[in-house]
C-alpha cells in the first residue's frame, strides 16, 4: 500500500534528502515550506510521486488549510522545518536583512549583556516557534489524520545538548515534548521520535558560514572525521518510520558522527 508522507521544509537540505528517500520506496511525499518557488523546483528533480503545499509551520490558518489538502490518513509525518534565526539575522525570515539578533547577547551568539529586550524577545520567540512551536501545531493539526502503525519523527539538533542559546533551548524543548507526544501517540500504535543532527554540511542552515574552516572546525568534533549530509539524516528518519523500529518510541536518535554534545 502507497504510504503517505508529510515533510515539512521539504524542499532543501535534509528535508528534500528525507522526501526523497520516502519518494524512492514508492510513498506518496507531500512537502511543505514558505517559498513556492523552492517547492516547485524541489517537485520537478524529485518526480510525480512528490506534491507541494505552501505553508508556513507557525501559522495556524495555513496548516489548517493544508490539512485540507492532505488526504484522509498520513502514515508519517517528518516535522523538520527550523532554523536558527541568530545566524539567519532576524525573525524576518532566511537571510540577512532583520536585526542582528546575536549582537543583542543571551541568545547563543555576541556579548552576553542584552541591550535591547525587544530583538531579545523576537529572536527568543522565532527559535521558540521556528522549532518547536512549528512541530506541535503541525501534529496538533495531523493528529486525527495520523495512521494507527505510523510515525511521527522531529529533526532536532546536537545544539540542545550544547548551550546553544534560544535555539538550543528550542530543540531540547522538542525532545522534552517528543516523550509526552510518545506517550499520546503510543495508545494509536504511532511512534514519536527525534533524530537529532550534528553538523550536516551542503544545507542552507549555515550558509555564509560554510567556510572551509567552519566546516573543518566541525568535523574535527566528530569521532569519525567526516562531516554529516542530509542523507546521513534521511537514513535515520527513513528507519525510525519502518517496521523495523515499532518498539522505538520517545527516543533520540543522534547522527553526529559522535561529536561530543557537551562542547
Ligand atoms: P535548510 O535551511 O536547508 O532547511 C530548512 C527548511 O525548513 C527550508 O526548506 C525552509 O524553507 C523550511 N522552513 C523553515 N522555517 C519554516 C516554516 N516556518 N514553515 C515551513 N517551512 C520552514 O537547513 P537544514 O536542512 O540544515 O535544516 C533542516 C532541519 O535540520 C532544521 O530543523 C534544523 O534546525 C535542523 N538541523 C540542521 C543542522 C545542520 O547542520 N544543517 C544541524 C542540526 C539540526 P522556507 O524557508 O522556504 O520555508
Amino acid at each position: 500500500m502507497t504510504r503517505t508522507v508529510v515533510v515539512t521544509g521539504g524542499g532543501t537540505g535534509i528535508g528534500y534528502a528525507v522526501a526523497s528517500a520516502f519518494a524512492a520506496q514508492g510513498a506518496h511525499v507531500f512537502i511543505t515550506g514558505r517559498r513556492e518557488s523552492v517547492l516547485s523546483e524541489a517537485r520537478s528533480r524529485l518526480g510525480d510521486g512528490v506534491s507541494t503545499v505552501v505553508c508556513d509551520a507557525t501559522d495556524p490558518d495555513q496548516i489548517e488549510a493544508l490539512r485540507d489538502q492532505l488526504p484522509t490518513t498520513v502514515d508519517v509525518l517528518v516535522n523538520n522545518a527550523g532554523g536558527n534565526r541568530d545566524l539567519d539575522g532576524g525573525p524576518g525570515g532566511p537571510g540577512p536583512g532583520g536585526p542582528q539578533l546575536g549582537a543583542v547577547g543571551l541568545s547563543g551568539q555576541g556579548p552576553r549583556t542584552p541591550d535591547n529586550l525587544h530583538a531579545l524577545a523576537a529572536g527568543w520567540r522565532a527559535n521558540l516557534e521556528g522549532n518547536l512551536v512549528s512541530a506541535v501545531l503541525m501534529t496538533a493539526a495531523l493528529d486525527k489524520q495520523l495512521a494507527p502503525g505510523g510515525a511521527v519523527v522531529h529533526v532536532g539538533s546536537f545544539a540542545a545538548d550544547r548551550g546553544a542559546g534560544s535555539y538550543g533551548a528550542a530543540k531540547a524543548g522538542l525532545n522534552s515534548w517528543n516523550l509526552f507526544l510518545a506517550r499520546q501517540l503510543g495508545a494509536r500504535d504511532i511512534t514519536s521520535n527525534v533524530v537529532s543532527p550534528g553538523y550536516i554540511a551542503d544545507t542552507e542552515f549555515f550558509r555564509d558560514r560554510n567556510g572551509q574552516q567552519f566546516h573543518d572546525a566541525r568535523v574535527a568534533e566528530t569521532m569519525n572525521g567526516r562531516a554529516g549530509y542530509p542523507e546521513d539524516i534521511a537514513g535515520a528518519v527513513v528507519f525510525l518510520a519502518s517496521p523495523a523500529a515499532r518498539h522505538i518510541t520517545g527516543q533520540v536518535l543522534n547522527v553526529n558522527g559522535g561529536a561530543l554534545t557537551t562542547r
